[in-house]
């Protein structure tokens, strides 16, 4: 069975379509920007139109498939490759992507002038081939592989191939046969390949979106809105994951904790707002003192875990006073906050994992007590749930003197 390049043309045009509303009906339903859908779904639209004029072509002027089907195909083709750039958050090169468009849209019009349909459609298909491959490479060196960037990048650049593939078999026509004879198998095959790498493409494309969609609600799951630091969830995971790997390489994991002092009093005088602020500039400190390879995340309230791995007891407890120290000051290059600092202060009990320390929540559990002695003993003060007390006399957890 042969299909006609006519009816391939019509199946290109509404493939275009269809997937230029998918893309817009998902961008719809994403309550976020997600940048480069807007253009992808016009690329296609620029595409469809390109198709359904080349489809016209005997029935119709010869400047519409010439010029509105091979303009609006350069153009759908060049706005494709900063839909992707735009999606995977590159530059997008305006001025080359115009000047690229520009220069072949001028060749093709001069053909008109010079009637010269070969050099028309050599023009054509080298200018849709060098934008293909353009948005291959932009793809590939975009983001990691995924199976739905591979999909994607196989579309574009088969795309790209099978225009190179038609820019050879065009010059080598023989003098006076048709460019563009509908009927002929050659460009029948050169179509139907158009059309598979059409639904690679976009398919890929849609793949992208949700991989992205979902990124994105793990992402939310992993956060607390609020502060940024990690959500109560990824943190115990992410620790139990750690505290497993010091077992097995016999090191030390740390923990501490830390709780504003007299924050309802801060939320009542100042008001939530300001309480938010505080929130978020204590969370900010204790990101900025910490590792990459440490956590920090948002235990609950005005209360804040980190785990330390690989620390031992002092390390941490140092570090812990750093933050305690650094809350009393500005964070810097960030806004003033709606209240000065508010007076703001913080207690911090200080653990690591001990022979019995059976799991996060034991680790935890120590450093809890730790901040409840700190908290008993006049607060803004760090606490190492460490010594056993000696006597009655001598405080059961020993006080940090911090660095500078
Ligand atoms: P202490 O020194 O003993 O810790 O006294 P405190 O007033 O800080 O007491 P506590 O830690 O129990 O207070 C926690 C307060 O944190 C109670 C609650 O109103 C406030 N809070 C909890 N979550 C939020 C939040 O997301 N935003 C704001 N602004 N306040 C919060
Ligand atoms: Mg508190």
């Amino acid at each position: 069975m042969t299909i006609d390049g006519r009816s391939l043309l019509a199946v290109v045009a509404a493939l275009c379509v269809v997937f230029s509303i998918v893309v817009l009906a998902l961008e719809r339903r994403i309550h976020q920007t997600m940048p480069g859908l807007r253009l992808w779904a016009i690329a296609n639209l620029f595409l469809g139109a390109a198709a359904a004029a080349h489809m016209l072509q005997g029935h119709v002027p010869i400047w519409v498939p010439a010029i509105v089907g091979n303009w609006t195909m350069l153009v759908g083709r060049s706005t494709a490759v900063a839909a992707l750039r735009q999606f995977d958050r590159q530059s997008v090169p305006t001025a080359w992507l115009v000047t690229a468009c520009g220069v072949f849209m001028l060749a093709i019009a001069a053909t008109l002038v010079w009637p010269e349909p070969r050099a028309r459609a050599m023009i054509m298909v080298g200018g849709m081939a060098l934008l293909a491959l353009w948005a291959t490479y932009s793809l590939a060196v975009g983001a990691a592989p995924s199976v739905s960037r591979v999909l994607t990048m196989v579309g574009m650049g088969g795309w790209g191939l099978a225009n190179l593939w038609r820019l050879w078999t065009t010059a080598h026509l023989p003098a006076g046969a048709p460019v563009l004879n509908l009927s002929d198998p050659t460009v029948a095959t050169y179509l139907g390949a158009l059309v598979i790498m059409d639904v690679f493409c976009n398919i890929g494309f849609v793949l992208l979106i949700t991989d992205r969609m979902h990124e994105w609600v793990l992402q939310l799951a992993r956060t607390d809105h609020l502060t940024g630091a990690l959500s109560r969830g990824a943190l115990y995971a992410q620790a139990a994951r750690d505290l497993q790997r010091a077992r097995r390489q016999c090191t030390h994991t740390a923990a501490f904790i830390v709780d504003i002092d007299r924050f309802k009093t801060i939320n009542d005088s100042h008001g939530h707002a300001a309480g938010d602020a505080i929130l978020r500039h204590v969370a900010q400190h204790g990101q900025a003192v910490l590792r990459c390879t440490d956590l920090f995340g948002r235990y609950g309230g005005d209360e804040f875990v980190a785990i330390l791995p690989e620390t031992d007891l002092p390390t941490a407890a140092s570090i812990a006073e750093r933050l305690r120290v650094a809350v009393g000051e500005p964070l810097p290059g960030a806004a003033p906050l709606p209240c000065g600092l508010c007076g703001v202060t913080v207690s911090i009990g200080v653990a690591a994992v001990a022979p019995g320390c059976e799991g996060v929540d034991d680790l935890i559990a120590q450093a809890d007590q730790a901040l409840y002695e700190a908290k008993h003993d006049g607060r803004n003060r760090t606490r190492v749930a460490e010594d056993e007390p000696a006597d009655a006399g001598k405080p059961p957890l020993r006080v940090v003197q911090g660095r500078p």
